[in-house]
């Protein structure tokens, strides 16, 4: 390999290539002419090509990624369909229908890397994620509809077994985490309960996948995870932490103007975190939703009022059972589409919200003093009454009936 030199460094990209290739590069890169002073045909179509194989790789490819031409050839972009894995993370390509060969070197490189050197195709690569849905409930299945509706990639793994669920949405199901880790998703996205959070965590095979994953997760709390994910995943990792507020009941019209709040608590600073990052948001302002950014510690200080209060509210209303009647006023309809949408997620996810979030210790205290204050209120202007008309009726009767 001692012919082959580097050249540039651009984003972590390392080009290797033969001096002659190089000589050529920087002829067509000056602008240089051959002797009859023309470009020569060599050069430009080596700037060319290369200019384009380099900027859309670039866009595709994971940061520390060392390109290799390893034939004499010309070292235009070449197919790359045969691909073998070696444990180190390296890819190496064998020619396809006599063309060049090329090897992709990469720390962690993505095992999926199809570059046939189509422009289109490799921008569509960029936006399209491969999203591994972790914990494939009523949520995680809801979201997955509209990840792969919108021609996302998605695995999904779940202790219950959900194949079939999972097919009719276009999903793989994976009964085994280690088979879901090892396609070396994008995205993980953490979307179990609330309390089951940190075991899932703990028992995933985070080796398995490539070491610039980008972890998300949608708990309807936000500290806890953020330092969950902080204090389990390697810091290569990077982290961003939303909440979709809203579920199956509340968007099953769609999720236009539907709030979405979220914290890129770490993301890389290569573009292709970024733009990695940038893609998994879009999934939600694609569908209209809300975009709000807010630290994980303002959400859950907001989130307890809006969230905790509410579903509180709504399962106390339950405790009433309260029934339609055909007088129904538009006030009275609100409190049982209220028991509805509250009592229709899981026990478990409202015990989570009370638990999992500091500020909804303090909020059911509040509610109870308020509904004691609310009490007082009414007994004390009862009482009032009944004492007027006790010491006013009393009164009158001495007055009036003296002898
Ligand atoms: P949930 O009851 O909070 O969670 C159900 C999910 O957790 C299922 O995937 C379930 O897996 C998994 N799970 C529960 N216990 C587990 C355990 N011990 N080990 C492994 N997995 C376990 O209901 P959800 O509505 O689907 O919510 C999922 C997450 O999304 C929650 O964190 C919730 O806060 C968040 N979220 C929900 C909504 C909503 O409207 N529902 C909205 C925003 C965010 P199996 O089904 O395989 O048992």
């Amino acid at each position: 390999m001692n012919h082959v030199l580097p050249t540039r460094s651009n984003n972590g990209v390392a080009i290797y290539m033969k001096p002659s290739y190089r000589r050529k590069q920087r002829q067509a890169s000056e602008g240089e002419t051959d002797r009859s002073g023309r470009w020569s045909h060599a050069a430009f179509s080596f700037f060319l090509t290369f200019r384009t194989r380099k900027m859309l790789l670039s866009r595709v490819l994971p940061s520390n990624t060392t390109l290799l031409p390893t034939s004499s050839s010309h070292a235009r972009a070449a197919p790359l369909r045969n691909r073998h894995v070696p444990a180190g993370g390296a890819i190496t390509v064998h020619p396809v229908r006599g063309r060049s060969a090329m090897t992709v070197r990469a720390r962690d490189a993505a095992p999926v890397l199809d570059t046939e050197p189509q422009p289109l195709k490799l921008l569509d690569r960029r936006t399209k994620l491969k999203i591994a849905v972790i914990g494939f409930g009523n949520f995680g299945q809801f979201l997955a509809r509209t990840f792969a509706a919108q021609g996302h990639e998605v695995l999904a793994y779940s202790r219950t077994d959900y194949s079939d669920t999972a097919r009719s949405l276009g999903v793989a199901f994976f009964d085994d985490q280690h088979d879901l880790c090892e396609q070396q998703p994008d995205v993980v996205l953490l979307a179990t309960s609330i309390l089951s959070a940190e075991a899932v965590l703990r028992s995933l095979p985070i080796q398995r996948l490539r070491r610039s994953t980008l972890f998300v997760d949608v708990l309807s709390v936000k500290e806890f995870p953020r330092n969950l994910f902080l204090q389990l995943l390697p810091p290569d990792f990077d982290i961003l932490c939303t909440h979709p507020m809203f579920g199956p009941e509340s968007g099953k019209h769609g999720w236009a103007g539907l709030p979405f709040a979220y914290d890129k608590v770490r993301i890389g600073d290569s573009d292709d975190r970024v733009e990695r990052c940038r893609a998994f948001l879009e999934i939600f302002e694609r569908e209209g939703c809300r975009m709000v950014e807010m630290s994980c510690a303002e959400h859950d200080e907001t989130a307890a009022e809006i969230q905790f209060l509410t579903h509180t509210i709504g399962r106390v209303l339950a405790k009433l059972d309260l029934k339609s009647t055909p007088i129904n006023t538009k006030g009275y309809e609100t409190l049982l589409n209220l028991v509805q949408n509250t009592c229709s997620d899981s026990y478990e996810l409202y015990n989570g919200l009370f638990i999992y979030n500091k500020n909804s210790t303090e909020l059911i205290e509040k509610l109870n003093g308020a509904l004691d204050t609310t009490k007082k209120e009414l007994f004390e202007r009862l009482h009032g009454i009944f004492r007027k008309q006790l010491f006013e009726g009393s009164a009158r009767n001495f007055v009036g009936g003296g002898n």
